[in-house]
């Protein structure tokens, strides 16, 4: 039958149909050894991962526009994909070509699309940090109720929260997810506050976000009667969980990962931290986006990935627990205390991989034979760990992370008995269980090594048979084993008597190539016994990750514990290398640090190998209810900023379980931490820079209670002076009458300081700086008192302003210190004479006026054309018209 441009042959048929049933994913075709995309899914490819288009055969009378990647190494191409923002259906070959064939000449191999990948629901390693976690989040309102639910499936951690909207940025901010599963229909606030949480959105419709069913499918999914046996949930709590658990169900087809039951968070046992602050306080992120640069670098000594991730969690959300903070410092400080136990514990700390993400893919059948080995070393280090760790007198979260490490030694020497010490990283080549585990599995791989051993003497025999000493015994994928003699000694081969035994299979360019009986009997016997032993390994791979997964529990368990043991260490490591204290965290309102640093400043200065972190003092409590604000007054540069953050942070780390950087801190715990800097541009949001400040100050005003910490850096500085200093007044007596917080407030109005002197829970203080010869040392101390002056002229000195400028502003200066009410500076411009400074400045330097000869005739210089000799002369001509 001839072909006719508009019919669609069986593949593309099947094509369309597997391509209609997933909207909105690109689809990964497997051709072979290839992932083949076509269409407008081609054309996104191809342009997204820098691969050439192609065109195949024809649909609708057009050509069919196709790209692929090769499967081996899809998954790179998978993770641009992923970071550009697509999602990927990735369909497999569900049956061997050959099978299909059996159906009829024109019967399409099946395929079925076997996952989703979207950018929530990773879990190979080379898709995903190993220090950060990865969110796939749900949010659910049910009448005025809010919940948010939260998995990162590479680890199998599920966790919700009761959620107000008001309280979503927030969160959002501190989980930073991924993905976000939404209702369908979402309300524009809330489409607004999730968007700028940064996740990609996934929309799902109302069923997925129905309470009573969703309720039912939980207790499926984690085979329970009632979901009383994990909490008790809130309906908004149950359609987020819900919500998830069917974008698992959707993107996973069907396949649940594993999953911890889940946990309920209180939003209120976390120190409430907003998405500016985050950024202004550069917890995670410095302010490029980058890691290096954030406190989290800064601070980070953890040995594996999942300590790195524990680190990470307790930074983004410092606890009111105070029981829990304290147990947790006690912690740190038996890692501070014992330097070569605890040295010790971290050497094998290393050698522990990450047994949540290898559990993880074992239980979505993504695991392979370095999975199990990872089970296998982590509960293996563990015990040791264990053993060295349990010997001590051990505070008590370290006791119970002992206790939790010890639980399943027959699983550890099961897999060490059935795995070689370094496995492949793929299933299917086999190689990975160590001899001696299985009979029956040995006997195969004898039998294909000693058929082997065969091939390699009879290529002896035929080099000898036919008197050919360069006849080659060789195997490819098509052939398989044959023979092979170049094309010079063909014409022997293919005569009497040798072609009576040597059978033609192929001749290339160079070579001819036979088979024989023997040889072909052999090769057999080698394939039966390869693919036997294949199939062994198979069978015993299944039955292993059968039991991995019967203890995912303990195993998730031991993998908890020793992230644990790694973090306390390595805070206790910090605090003692570095000079760390531990915290007081009371229920008091009090904030009284000696000698604080900011622990990424002082890194920085001690790398630079400068001079040295100054460490100040900030005394916040004053012995009464009221509020308790530091005015903070000084010139630009004199460490402001730093100071500011540096108190904060000191807060943060304390509740965050770790050490602080100071001589002593004594802090009343901290319910909500905000930071503002002035005038930060905001381009990318389309606001104004002075409006985005105004938006964030007015969010600290409405929100702060009398537990925050606030620090607000040069508010106001983003408008006009007047403007700015009626702001920075206004706020300053709003955060004293009536959110009485704890705060810090730098500003580079001296005026007011006033307010300090009249109000009794405002202390004034500043950062001190020395004029020496007219130029300014920066002391970077802070004191009780006010600055004299802000020192703004000499700083502008040290970043190279002109000396005339400098000298025009010391004028101007002076003439508005010696007037200092308003209406002495509307005058002030009329009587200060214009340009008399640059002009006084310039005078002995003076250029020759424009038009003069000397400009004409040096205009008509081009010293490029010049000659040595001629612009000597040049000179003379010059001198004698100056
Ligand atoms: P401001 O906010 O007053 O303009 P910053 O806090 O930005 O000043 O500090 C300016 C620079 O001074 C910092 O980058 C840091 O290098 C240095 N600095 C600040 N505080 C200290 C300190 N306590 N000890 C040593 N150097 C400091």
């Amino acid at each position: 039958m001839a072909s006719n441009e508009t019919s669609v042959t069986p593949m593309m048929a099947q094509f369309l149909e597997i391509k209609d049933g997933h909207p909105g994913a690109l689809l990964f075709y497997r051709m072979g050894d290839f992932y083949e995309m076509f269409f407008d899914d081609a054309v996104a490819a191809a342009e997204a991962l820098d691969i050439s288009l192609t065109k195949r055969g024809k649909h609708q009378g057009r050509d069919i526009p196709m790209c692929g990647v090769p499967v081996h190494s899809a998954e790179g191409y998978l993770l641009t994909l992923i970071r550009k923002g697509f999602r990927v259906a990735v369909c497999e070959q569900m049956e061997d070509p050959a099978e299909a064939k059996k159906r009829g000449s024109k019967s399409v191999v099946r395929r079925e699309v076997v996952r989703l990948v979207t950018p929530g629901t990773l879990t190979e390693d080379g898709l995903l940090e190993a220090r950060r976690h990865n969110y796939l989040a749900a949010y659910a309102e049910i009448r005025d109720g809010g919940a948010l639910a939260w998995v990162d499936i590479s680890t199998g951690a599920f966790n919700v929260a009761a959620c107000p909207r008001v309280r979503l940025g927030p969160e959002l901010a501190r989980l930073s997810p991924r993905e976000m599963v939404v209702q369908q229909e979402l309300p524009d606030e809330l489409a607004e506050i999730i968007r700028e949480g940064g996740a990609a959105l996934s929309p799902l419709g109302a069923a997925s976000f129905d309470s009573a069913g969703g309720e039912k499918r939980l207790c499926a999914a984690f085979e329970v009667g009632t979901l009383d046996a994990f909490g008790t949930f809130t309906r908004a709590e149950i359609s987020a969980m819900a919500a998830i658990l069917d974008y698992l169900e959707i993107t996973q087809k069907g396949k649940l990962p594993l999953l911890r039951p889940p946990v309920r968070e209180g939003i209120e046992g976390a120190v409430q931290i907003d998405a500016a602050t985050r950024r202004n306080l550069e917890l995670t992120r410095s302010l490029s986006g980058r890691r290096e640069g954030s406190l989290l670098a800064a601070i980070d000594r953890t040995v594996t990935a999942p300590g790195g991730r524990l680190l990470e969690r307790r930074i983004t959300g410092p606890s009111r627990d105070l029981p829990l903070i304290h147990a947790r410092h006690d912690a740190v400080a038996f890692g501070a205390a014992q330097e070569t136990l605890c040295g010790r514990t971290r050497e094998m700390l290393r050698r522990v991989p990450d047994m949540d993400r290898a559990l993880s893919r074992i239980g979505l059948e993504r695991g392979g034979p370095r999975d199990l080995a990872a089970i296998r070393d982590g509960l293996g280090q563990g015990a040791r760990i264990a053993g060295t760790l349990g010997e001590a007198d051990l505070p008590e979260i370290l006791a119970g992370a002992v206790r939790d490490i010890a639980a399943i030694p027959e699983l550890g020497a099961a897999l060490d008995a059935a795995l070689v010490a370094e496995p492949p990283l793929l299933l299917r080549d086999g190689g990975f269980i160590a001899p001696g585990h299985d009979a029956e599995l040995d006997a195969a791989r004898k039998l294909r090594d000693e058929g082997r051993g065969v091939i390699a003497a009879m290529q002896a025999e035929f080099a000898q048979e036919t008197g050919i000493a360069a006849l080659k015994v060789k195997h490819n994928n098509v052939l398989g084993y044959f023979i092979e003699v170049t094309a010079t000694h063909a014409q022997k081969m293919l005569s009497p008597p040798l072609s009576e035994r040597f059978i033609h299979r192929q001749t290339t360019a160079n070579a001819v190539r036979f088979t024989t009986v023997a040889l072909s009997e052999i090769e057999t016997r080698i394939h039966n016994a390869g693919g036997r032993a294949l199939e062994l390994e198979r069978a015993l791979f299944a039955r292993l990750c059968g039991a991995v997964l019967d203890a995912a529990g303990p195993i998730g368990l031991a993998a908890a514990a020793l992230a644990e043991i790694d973090l306390a260490l390595a805070l206790g490591d910090l605090a003692r290398a570095d000079d760390w204290t531990r915290p007081t965290v009371d229920e008091g309102r009090g904030f009284d640090v000696v000698k604080g640093r900011h622990p990424v400043v002082e890194q920085a200065l001690r790398r630079a190998g400068g001079s040295a972190f100054v460490a100040n003092d900030c005394a916040l409590s004053d012995g009464h209810e009221g509020a308790a604000l530091w005015l903070i007054t000084g010139p630009n540069m004199a460490g402001k900023s730093t100071f500011l953050r540096q108190n904060a942070l000191i807060a943060l780390l304390a509740q965050a379980g770790a050490f602080v950087p100071a001589q002593s801190a004594s802090i009343g715990l901290v319910s909500q931490l905000f930071s503002r800097v002035g005038a930060a541009d905001d381009l990318a949001r389309g606001r104004s820079t002075f409006m985005v400040e105004m938006v964030e100050t007015a969010a600290i005003l409405n929100q702060a209670d009398d537990r925050a910490l606030v620090i607000l850096d040069e508010i106001g500085r983003g408008t006009a002076t007047y403007d700015g200093l009626s702001i920075a007044w206004a706020t300053l007596e709003h955060l004293h009458d009536v959110n009485r917080c704890r705060a810090l407030f730098a500003t580079h109005y001296h005026e007011l300081t006033r307010l300090g002197e009249r109000l009794d829970g405002i202390t004034n203080a500043t950062v001190t700086v020395k004029e020496w010869n007219g130029e300014v040392i920066f002391m970077h101390e802070v004191c009780i008192g006010c600055a004299d002056r802000s020192y703004g002229v000499q700083v502008a000195r040290l970043a190279g302003l002109p000396e005339a400028v400098l000298k025009r502003a010391r004028v101007v200066l002076d003439a508005l210190e010696q007037g200092d009410d308003g209406t002495r500076r509307e005058t002030l411009i009329d009587d200060l004479p214009l340009f008399s400074a640059a002009r006084t400045a310039a005078a002995p330097a003076a250029p020759a006026p424009a038009g003069s000869p000397l400009d004409a005739r040096l205009a008509q210089v081009s010293p490029d054309r010049l000659t040595p000799l001629e612009a000597l002369s040049l000179l003379y001509e010059l001198k004698s018209l100056a």
